[in-house]
């Protein structure tokens, strides 16, 4: 048998150039991110109608883990292009291991502040392995962006937070993708709401789809808080956010004006859902063999509660952003599920303990 070669994905920038602002090719910083699939649903079926269609857009397959690699390639390429030595961020966890690995891989400097003990192990691990800085703020994510503006403002170093601009540029490709993957644009789609920019993005990149005539319809943008993190729902910042959901534990959002556009322009929703309703969401996509980590199955568990209410109607397409890799936090994914069982290295015990 020969080998074939096949095209090798060339990242978001360069596969999506007509529809992103222009980079210099020498200054792209990529790990050859997006192009991540888009799931179906199977058994989870049965809890819902059928003709329901539900897909999982799974963005814990990017290289660092989530969907932040979309927006930190543009951004990290543009402060290259600029001529920007370092790059800093606040982070809930994703956005620094995402800055800095690609800090890393263009040669950048990363500083990045996060919630001291509130960010989940795998992320942790990224940020110290690639090199970064990390400094561990005594107080919460919202506290650290406060400061990280600042010190953008003071010092030569660019500011890799969703404010950046070219963030949600690049972020927005995922809806391309959807787009594409799909032949048409979703009935609804459904997401994790925290910092906001996400579903800001998203929202962005389905009108320019239908604004080229790439597609002819746009979908219904439905954005999910946690109960504890709840600002946009509950109509004023959270002083002290609380969720299971790290990466969506965030009081005062940045994008939170664009996501309440994103919703009121499509005739979608932000709403809420409880950390119990995450947790069930996030085990029952374990089930179904797809690993997320909690913040990500909000948009699931966002699902499960709009079909209580009936919202869905036969032949809809649901999509869902599945936004980080489950390996992010190990320690919740323990949590939650039942204890090994410790055995002697005897077949008897261990076949009456298998349950044979
Ligand atoms: C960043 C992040 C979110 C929240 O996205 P926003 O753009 O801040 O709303 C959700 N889930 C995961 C895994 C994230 O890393």
């Amino acid at each position: 048998m020969q080998a074939t070669k096949t095209r090798n994905w060339n990242g978001v920038i360069r596969e999506f150039q007509e529809f992103l602002p222009k980079v210099k090719d020498d200054s792209v910083v990529t790990l050859r991110e997006g192009n991540t699939p888009l799931i179906e649903v199977l058994t989870m079926g049965e809890l819902f109608e059928r003709g329901l269609k539900i897909f999982l857009k799974y963005e814990g397959l990017n290289p660092t883990g989530s969907f932040k690699d979309r927006g930190m390639t543009m951004a990290v390429s543009k402060a290259k292009e600029e001529g920007s030595h370092a790059v800093i961020c606040a982070s809930t966890g994703n956005t620094s291991a995402a800055a800095a690995a690609y800090a890393a891989r263009g040669g950048l400097r990363a500083y990045v502040l996060i919630p001291e003990g509130k960010i989940a192990l795998g992320k942790l691990s990224q940020a110290m392995m690639h090199g970064a800085k990390v400094v561990q703020i005594q107080g919460n994510f919202d506290e650290a962006l406060i400061i990280v503006k600042e010190v953008s403002m003071m010092y030569p170093v660019t500011l890799v937070n969703s404010i950046n601009p070219y963030r949600l540029e690049g972020q927005k490709t995922a809806a391309f993708e959807v787009c594409n993957h799909l032949g048409f644009a979703p009935t609804y789609h459904f997401l994790p709401v925290g910092n906001a920019g996400n579903i800001t993005a998203y929202w962005r990149g389905y009108k320019e789809f239908k604004e080229r005539g790439v597609t002819d319809s746009l979908p219904k943008m439905m954005g999910f808080e946690a109960e504890g993190s709840a600002p946009i729902v509950r109509g004023h910042p959270i002083k002290n956010p609380e969720t299971i959901a790290s990466a969506i534990r965030i009081g005062n959002p940045s994008s939170w004006e664009n996501a309440v556009k994103a919703k009121d322009e499509s005739g979608g929703i932000i709403d809420m859902v409880s950390d119990d309703e995450i947790i069930y969401a996030y085990k029952l996509l374990a089930r179904e063999g797809v690993f997320c980590e909690p913040a990500s199955a909000a948009s699931l568990a966002g699902v499960i509660k709009m079909h209580k209410k009936g919202i869905f109607k036969n032949g809809d397409t649901i999509v869902c952003t599945l936004t980080g890799h489950g390996l992010k936090d190990p320690d919740t994914a323990i949590k939650s599920s039942d204890k090994p069982i410790t055995a002697e290295p005897e077949l008897g015990k261990v076949v009456e303990l298998l349950g044979f």
